[in-house]
Formats: structure tokens, C-alpha cells, sequence
């Protein structure tokens, strides 16, 4: 059983699951393609916070975005008390008031008494490329409405967000239009969605900034939630090196 759920395997959720397994929490990282793990649109550029995967997984002699990815992934699959694998949460499972899991695409719920979403720039999104206007939260990856469909059910607010990809050699110009939680509907210093028990969100489905924050903001979800599970500074748990 994990202890944690994180949906989303990109910056933020990549980097929190890897720091709170790393200090021996039982995570879930839960993703919609494991072939867009912590995915750049443009290669990261350092400096990088410390001792985050964002660091460890960028070799400055090889920035492609395909490498970043692949390192990346690879250092998620490698890491003790992590479980990366691929499913779409369409919903949240509940037991009363309080979140037990997610409901997935293909079938199988996955369960943990503590679910964070980090599903980036998915919920409800456009991508508008040129004339063409399609259900995408990035180029390549379709956003799938049902997670979205189903917090707006639960009474969740949102606010209407849009994200631009400039145009490289190799990628078309884009824009992403999507939406991220109500500020009112987050804790910025918990992390919860107080409208649900064991229920939390970072990164873009909440706040807006580039990779290096969305990394910070991996490390600090972690933090606090160590703190919440009596793991932190001085709760007896070494960090795993
Ligand atoms: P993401 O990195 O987008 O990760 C979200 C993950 O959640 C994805 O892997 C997705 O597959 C998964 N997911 C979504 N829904 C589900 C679901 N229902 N079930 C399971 N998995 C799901 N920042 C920069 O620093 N440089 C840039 O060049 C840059 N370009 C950008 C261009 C655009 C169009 C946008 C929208 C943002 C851009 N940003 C850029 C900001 C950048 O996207 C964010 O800083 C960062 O990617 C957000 O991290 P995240 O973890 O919140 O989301």
C-alpha cells in the first residue's frame, strides 16, 4: 500500500516522489504515458536546485530533451519505495469526506490514504497550433477530459490559465490553454485542497512558473509532507544517499 499517490510525472510530482521515497516513503507515481516522464517542451537550463532529480538527471553534454526524459525516468525506476507506472485518473475515489485513491482509465483503482495532483497543464486543456485546436495539455499527449469532469462535480472552482511554446528548429510554435484550481481551493503552505481530506496539488494545476520552480515546489510538497508523516528534520529517518 502506498502511502502517498502522486498523479502526474512531471516536474513537481516527478521531484517530490523521488525526494519523499528517497527518505523512505512508499510513493505511487502515477502518469498518463510513461513516455512523457518529466518532459521538457525546451531543454532545462541549470542552475538547478540541489540534489534534485531535475539536477541529476541533466548531463550539459547531452541537453536533448529525449535524454533528459530517459535519465530521468530511469532514476524514478531505480529508486527504492518508488512505483512509477502508467494510468490515467479519471476520478477520485472517496470515503465520506476523505480521498482513499484515484479511479484510472484502465480499470484498476489505485489506492493510498494521501492522493497529490500534479497533472500540469491537463485539466480541461486546448492546444490551438495554427488553425488546429485539439483536447492536448502539451504536443503529442491528448488531455483527457474525465479527471477534469469529475473535481468540477465534486464542487471544485478553477481559474482559466495559458501557457506558450515557442517555436524551436525541431518543434512547432504553441499555445496551451488549461485550468488550474481556484487559489481558494489551495493551501499554498500545506498543499491541500481543503474542500477534500487527503487531498493535495502542486505545480502548474495550481501555480504558474518554469521547471526550476516546479522543482523547488517538488522538494518543499515533500518536505511538508514528512513533516506530516512524523518523517522529517529529527523524525528519526535517515536520508537514503
Ligand atoms: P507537467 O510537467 O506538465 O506534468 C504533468 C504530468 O501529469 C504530465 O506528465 C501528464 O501526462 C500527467 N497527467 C495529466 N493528467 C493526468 C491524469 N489524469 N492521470 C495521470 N497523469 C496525468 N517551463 C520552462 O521552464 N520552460 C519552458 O520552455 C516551458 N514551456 C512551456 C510551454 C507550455 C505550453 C506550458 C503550458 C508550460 C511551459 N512551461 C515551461 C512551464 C512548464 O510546463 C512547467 O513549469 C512544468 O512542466 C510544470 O510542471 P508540472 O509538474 O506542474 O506539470
Amino acid at each position: 500500500m502506498y502511502e502517498v499517490l502522486i498523479v502526474g510525472a512531471g516536474f513537481s510530482g516527478a521531484e517530490a516522489a523521488y525526494r519523499l521515497a528517497r527518505r523512505g516513503v512508499r510513493v505511487g507515481l502515477m502518469t498518463q504515458s510513461l513516455d512523457s516522464v518529466m518532459m521538457p517542451f525546451l531543454p532545462p537550463a541549470p542552475p538547478f536546485p540541489e540534489e534534485s532529480l531535475l539536477e541529476k538527471a541533466y548531463d550539459p553534454q547531452d541537453p536533448r530533451v529525449w535524454a533528459f526524459h530517459a535519465r530521468a525516468k530511469y532514476l524514478l525506476e531505480a529508486q527504492e519505495n518508488l512505483h512509477l507506472f502508467q494510468a490515467t485518473a479519471t476520478g477520485l475515489l472517496l470515503e465520506g469526506e476523505r480521498v482513499v485513491g484515484v479511479a484510472t482509465w484502465e480499470g484498476p483503482p489505485a489506492l493510498a490514504p494521501r492522493v497529490a495532483l500534479a497533472v500540469g497543464s491537463f485539466l480541461g486543456a486546448r492546444l490551438l497550433l495554427g488553425e488546429v485546436e485539439e483536447e492536448a495539455g502539451r504536443i503529442s499527449e491528448a488531455s483527457y477530459p474525465d479527471l477534469f469532469e469529475a473535481l468540477k462535480t465534486l464542487g471544485f472552482r478553477f481559474v482559466e490559465r495559458e501557457g506558450v511554446a515557442e517555436r524551436t528548429p525541431t518543434t512547432p510554435g504553441y499555445r496551451v490553454r488549461y485550468h488550474a484550481f481556484h487559489p481558494e481551493e489551495w493551501e499554498e503552505r500545506t498543499f491541500r485542497l481543503p474542500r477534500l481530506q487527503g487531498l493535495y496539488a502542486l505545480g502548474l494545476c495550481v501555480r504558474e512558473g518554469d521547471y526550476r520552480l516546479m522543482s523547488q515546489e517538488g522538494e518543499r510538497f515533500a518536505q511538508h509532507l514528512l513533516g506530516e508523516l512524523g518523517k522529517g528534520a529529527g523524525g528519526g529517518v535517515l536520508e537514503a544517499l
